[in-house]
């Protein structure tokens, strides 16, 4: 055995029946659960054994298209519904109030930035933002705005 191998020191004998418990560290140690499919690879006289990974989708099954997400296979089909089932479930549903809120607000922070720059025409966009309780980003979007307008 090189170095690559851990052991637990853990000795177990083979039941009556051929079968063998996984040590529970072990298995902890790799995330194999109760019920999950093993399967065995042999190297001369080692027996290698680990969790199967099926060659296909998490979701549909399917094995075309696969993209690996944090040791997941995943079609890029069922990527594609997750993505529409977001949009649709998602946030979506409450953005016409959010938008009309925001455009509000939007023309509030103009004015906003429009008195303070009267008062102080050379505060930085920095300064700007944290007076305001906005990203800087949004100052700089402000301030072209008021400069076109
Ligand atoms: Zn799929």
């Amino acid at each position: 055995m090189d170095g690559n191998y851990k052991t637990f020191g853990i000795v177990r004998e083979l039941d009556s029946l051929g079968r063998i418990v996984i040590p529970k560290e072990t298995r902890d140690l790799l995330g194999i659960r109760l019920e999950d499919p093993i399967e065995f690879f042999v190297d001369e006289n080692t027996i290698i054994v680990r969790r199967y990974k099926s060659n296909c989708c998490l979701f549909c099954m399917d094995s075309h298209d696969l993209v690996h997400f944090r040791n997941q296979l995943i079609c890029k089909s069922c990527i594609k519904e997750v993505l529409k089932h977001n949009r649709e479930q998602g946030p979506a549903v409450q953005a016409p109030p959010v938008q009309e809120d925001r455009r509000r607000s939007k023309s509030d922070k103009l004015k906003q930035v429009e008195d303070i720059l009267k008062e102080k025409p050379n505060l930085r966009q920095q300064e700007l933002a944290e007076m305001l309780g906005i990203s800087q980003g949004y100052v700089s979007q402000l301030l072209r705005k008021l400069n076109n307008s």
